[in-house]
């Protein structure tokens, strides 16, 4: 019944239609604090290609950005590139950790973008890749893309990043069936990522008319240790899902690597409530700026790319990770609106002076904010207002709620189950 009446995003509604789930809100808070060198391991931990895919991808996102509906979305796409290219720039540019060596290998035929993700990922799981691509540069498809759209020094760059990792690349080799024969004997998983459907065939997989088998959700072929995704599977025009199928597969393969059984990663619920009502605008655009979007046809400068992410809403929830009521949802398979009896109530933000943000409509009525208001001898605190279904979190004889928490905003907020009481501006999620 809590879960029924409940109005939240889990994640802002550009993240899942972004198909590498890429945190959106979070690189828009470092951009705005002109934190660019911690604005991209949060692009990169999902995209491995971000400067070639500001250049190239169709944004998707954008089509999701709820700014939208208020004017126009965000520029996400363009602030991401200009993330990528400020890293590029550097003289020393970002490196992501890498884990202890695991000792283990993966072979992955193809060089293009997913080919390229997956070792990436693979390579700070602590596994060490070996690519194998039939031309004499990697790149794949990206490689037949118009210099004035993307710069071969653009791809170059971030090829050279990706390597830096410590994959090796074969160039000019061309697998036949006996080499993958000996590579499975050499390799600890093997990864098909061509674009050649007729790559099945050729190495003994099993295939049917739309190419190579797999099993659907952990891309596991006819042979135990050989997974086959992108091109080679569902020919994929978007180079953003291309990588995103990398970033997948290698998670699963890393899983492989450690326990020997491919398993797909879960997916987590995530409470949603669609379209802002018009009252809700003027909420979410506390954390906002009224502007418009600026010009994306030139590179952004860095201002400009602080003006542009502050249009940004901030529609995520500011505890995706600990909320007690998504981890729950999750282990007992509740659904959202089963018990839903009436329209849905409107988001109310209220925005505290020390970062702390307010949504009643998150909360589950557990009390921990009125015992720890109470404890710490807040004057006002929080109690409980009203009966039955209808009881509710608020301040006392009606005062405003911004003397409810004066001495423990922030210790009510970490100790708050859920989202409704959060840190807003202090927390950078897992950066
Ligand atoms: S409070 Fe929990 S369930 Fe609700 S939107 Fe936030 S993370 Fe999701
Ligand atoms: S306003 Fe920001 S958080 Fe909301 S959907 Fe758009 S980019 Fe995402
Ligand atoms: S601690 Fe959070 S969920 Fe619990 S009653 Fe207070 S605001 Fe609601």
């Amino acid at each position: 019944m809590l879960l029924s009446e409940h109005v939240g995003d889990c994640e802002a509604p550009c993240q899942p239609v972004c198909p590498v789930h890429m945190n959106i809100p979070l690189m828009n808070r470092l951009i705005v604090r002109g934190d660019f060198a911690k604005a991209l391991p949060v692009v990169k931990r999902d995209i491995a290609l971000p400067a070639v895919l500001g250049r190239i991808c169709p944004a998707p996102c954008e089509a999701g950005c709820r700014r939208k509906q208020v004017d126009q979305p965000v520029a996400i796409c363009h602030l991401k590139q200009f993330v990528a290219d400020e890293d590029l720039k550097q003289a020393e540019s970002w490196m992501p950790q890498l884990a202890p060596s695991s000792g283990k290998k993966v072979a992955i035929i193809g060089a293009g973008p997913a080919g390229l993700a997956a070792a990436c990922y693979l390579q700070q799981k602590g596994h060490q890749t070996e690519v194998f691509d039939q031309h004499d540069e990697a790149g794949g498809d990206l490689l037949k893309i118009e210099e004035s759209i993307l710069p071969a020094s653009v791809l170059e760059n971030e090829i050279a990043q990706i390597a830096r990792t410590g994959t090796v690349i074969h160039f000019n080799h061309r697998i036949d069936a006996t080499e993958f024969q000996q590579m499975k004997e050499q390799f600890d998983a093997v990864w098909v990522a061509t674009g050649a459907l007729a790559a099945g065939e050729l190495f003994g997989l099993k295939c049917s008319k739309q190419g190579i088998e797999t099993d659907k959700h952990t891309y596991l072929t006819s042979d135990a240790k050989v997974f086959a995704v992108g091109n080679a599977l569902r020919p994929s025009k978007l180079a953003v899902r291309s990588v995103g199928q990398g970033k997948e597969v290698a998670a699963i393969i890393d899983g492989f690597l450690q326990t020997g059984i491919a398993v797909a990663p879960k997916e987590r619920f995530r409470s949603k409530f669609g379209k802002l009502e018009i009252p809700e605008f003027a909420e979410y655009l506390k954390e906002s700026l009224h502007r418009e979007r600026v010009s994306t046809s030139l590179d952004f400068s860095a201002q400009e790319a602080r003006h542009e992410a502050e249009r940004c809403m901030h529609c995520d929830c500011r505890n995706p990770e600990s909320c007690k009521l998504r981890i729950y949802t999750d282990e007992y398979g509740a659904e959202q609106r089963r018990f839903q009896t009436s329209e849905r109530r409107l988001v109310q933000k209220q925005m505290y002076r020390n970062g702390i943000v307010y949504e009643a409509e998150k909360c589950i009525k557990c009390g921990i904010c009125v015992r720890l208001t109470r404890q710490h001898q807040e004057e006002f605190g929080f109690t409980f207002v009203g009966r039955g279904f209808d009881v509710k979190i608020g301040v006392p004889f009606n005062e405003p709620l911004q003397l409810a928490l004066q001495k423990t905003a922030q210790q009510v907020a970490a100790y708050c189950p859920t989202g409704a009481l959060a840190a807003c501006k202090l927390e950078e999620q897992d950066v």
